[in-house]
This record gives C-alpha cells, structure tokens and sequence, in this order.
C-alpha cells in the first residue's frame, strides 16, 4: 500500500490539525506492515508557496531561511509523535522533483493553452475565486489580479470523472465527501490557471518549461510530489503497479486531489491513486487552528509535556470519522487518564500482581482458546481501519 499525506505549506510550525492527518497515515502504514503487506508512507513539505513566500517577507528573513526552519519542524514531528514515514519529500529540495514537474507538464501540453486573466487571489487558499470574502475564512483581502497564464483544459475531464468517482474506481471516503465532488463536477468544470508570474512570486518557484517569465502554479507542482517523489524503479513498484494508492488529507483541499489531481494524470496518461479518505478539522478551545495565527495547539510541544501515547491516543480516540472535533489540554488528559492509566495501565498492573500471586511470577502458557473478546479485536480493527474509522479501531483495541 502507497500512503501519503498532504504536504503542508512551511510558512509556519506545524499544528494540530496536521497532526492529526500524520497520525492516521502512520497508523494505517504499521498496520499494514504488521500484516506483512509491503507499505510505503510519504510526506514532505510543499516549500514552493507564494505563502511561503509573502511570510518570509513579514518575519523579514530569507525565504530559503524561513522554508528550511520550518520544513525542518515538520520532519521533526517524527521523534515527538513516534511516525515511521519511509519518504520526506521537500518540493524545494528534493533532487527529482523539479525535473518531475517539468515531465508532467510536457505530458499535459496538449491541454495547457495561454490566456489573459483577472480574478480574485487569495493567498491563504493560493486560489482565484470570483468574489470575495474567501469562502475558507481568510482575513487578507483578495488581490485584484490581472496577467496572462498558462491554463489547463479542466473542462475536458468533468465526464471521465465523474465515471470514475461515479463507479469507485476512484474511491472517496467519507460518501459525503465523494458527493460533494460529484455535485461540483456536475455543476461544470472550468479551465484553470495553472502558472503564475515569476515576478509576482518573487522567482520562488518552479518556471514552466520553455516559459522563465511564468513559475508553476503552485497546487500543480504540490500534486506532483506523489510521483516525483518515486526515483528509479520506485515510480513503477509504487504507481505503476501498486493496486492500492491512498490519499489523506483535510476537507478544505479535496477538489484539488479529487479533481485537479486525476485530471492532470489522466492527461498524462498516468495511474490514478485509488482511494481518497477526508478528515475533518480539529478546532481548540472552539477556536479555528491555524499555523499563521492565534491556536497552534504545537502537537510537539503536547508530546514533550503529555507524552505520545497521550497526544496519538487524543486524536484516534477522540476524532470522529465525520465531523470537527475540538481540542483541549483538559480532554486529552482526561482521555488519556481514562483509557491509558485507568485502563491498559490498570489491567497491566492487576494481572502482573495475579501472575505473582497465583503463578509464582511466571506467565503461564496461554489457554488455546483465546477470550472471545481478543481473538475478534485484530480484526475488529481491520476493519474499522479499511474504512478509515480510526476512532472504531481504536475503540476495538
Ligand atoms: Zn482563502
């Protein structure tokens, strides 16, 4: 199984909210590899934002500076939140994926054509929208924009999509989410800007091909990472071949995985992935997280103060499969209190002491009929895990 998550823009420190979506990734990959199954589990950082960019410019630092610090946090929650990520791709660094997204922009020449634009930009989203307040709850004021772009022909893509997601052959979970796309896609799909000027993102970026004047939009070459992060005989042992193909990610960025995404490879005549699972949002204290302002909720500060077990078990146990699920220091201590010192912790105890008391302090042999109870848990939590339940696993464990 290929498991990856989104990669976060690196204008700040990670928060919560990304927590949560690394956490099910590296749940789902030891799962995987517990049952023998050969798993690869990628993540990275999307270092290429005007974002990025623009908060350089207000810490007044180098953008490199400022994109390195905080690339080098986001790799950093391996130690504090215990992952087994095997790839960290940074889209700045990574020595094969500039030449990748040049390949997949030369494959999709035929549906990438130039014309003048003007639209609303917001920065937060890095997307034009017809009017404003941004629709994602960014404060900034749009940007009137007005300049020529690369496009890509979307349009031409809204039948087979809606055939693949209509038959799951593309498969998005929760059903609400795959809904949801495919009310859009029924709406119509437009063509989308696809470059942005190199002067108004400062030369930060990747330039398109055969065009310096333009860098690459910056979701394109984001997408990308999925493949331009698989070198050699990775590429076809993890797209090529590997049946199972899973994206996660969070609510706000679905069209550009459900849509954009599999449009850009069925232009190219590439695999698609083969499942999307979509969480929600965790909100802290009732307040919105964000990396760029107000609740951070720092998932390696938590770790540091609670421990792992406490913070990996608030988000499995406490997050539900749909819905927002709001943080806070009292929950989580409550819940690891409940569950992990109340619980695995006490029932560890009881059965030390019994094993001193009644054996001699020497474990007996297992019965061969394990209890009921425990021979159903692994599979209990199979299940609930293939369809990304997480909290039912977790309950099952
Ligand atoms: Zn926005």
């Amino acid at each position: 199984m290929y498991i990856t998550t989104t990669i976060p823009y690196v204008n700040a420190r990670p928060h919560l909210g990304f927590a949560l979506e690394i956490v099910q990734a590296d749940v789902l990959a030891r799962h995987h590899r517990r049952r023998g199954e050969p798993v690869r589990f990628q993540t990275g950082s999307d270092d290429n934002s005007l974002k990025n960019v623009l908060a350089a410019e207000a810490a007044g630092v180098p953008v490199r500076e400022l994109v390195d610090r905080n690339a080098a946090a986001f790799e950093g929650l391996r130690g504090p939140l215990d992952l087994s990520f095997d790839a960290f791709i940074r889209t700045s660094t990574h020595p094969g994926h500039r030449a990748g997204v040049a390949r997949l922009w030369r494959a999709t020449a035929h549906d990438v054509y130039r014309r003048h634009y003007e639209g609303l930009y917001c920065v937060g989203c890095e997307q034009f929208y017809p009017e404003g307040p941004c629709p994602d709850g960014h404060e900034a004021p749009l940007r009137r924009v007005s300049e020529e772009n690369w496009f890509f022909r979307l349009s031409r893509y809204r039948e087979p999509l809606l055939d693949l997601i209509g038959s799951g052959e593309l498969a998005i979970e929760p059903a609400g989410r795959r809904n949801e796309v495919l009310a859009f896609l029924k709406a119509g799909l437009e063509d989308i800007s696809i470059s942005r000027s190199a002067a108004r993102s400062r030369g930060w970026g990747i330039p398109v091909p055969g065009d310096p004047d333009q860098v690459v939009y910056v979701w394109w070459d984001a997408l990308a990472n999925y493949i331009t992060a698989l070198e050699g005989d990775d590429y076809a042992r993890w797209w090529e071949r590997e049946p199972r193909k899973v994206h996660l990610m969070g609510k706000g960025v679905i069209r550009f995985h459900a849509v954009y995404w599999p449009a850009m490879l069925l232009s190219a005549g590439l695999p698609l992935p083969t499942r999307i699972f979509v969480h929600d949002y965790i909100t802290a204290g009732g307040r919105k997280i964000s990396k760029s302002g107000g609740v951070t909720a720092d998932p390696a500060a938590l770790s540091g103060a609670y421990g792992v077990d406490a913070v990996r078990w608030w988000l499995l146990r406490e997050v539900p499969r749909v819905g927002d699920a709001d943080f806070t220091e009292e929950r989580l201590v409550a819940r690891a209190d409940a569950d992990l010192a109340d619980g695995a912790g006490n029932l560890v105890n009881r059965v030390v002491t019994m094993v001193h008391r009644f054996r001699g302090g020497r474990v007996p042999e297992a019965r061969p009929e394990p209890l009921e109870a425990v021979a159903r848990a692994g599979e209990r939590v199979h299940e609930a895990l293939e369809a990304f339940d997480f909290r039912r696993a977790a309950g099952a464990a």
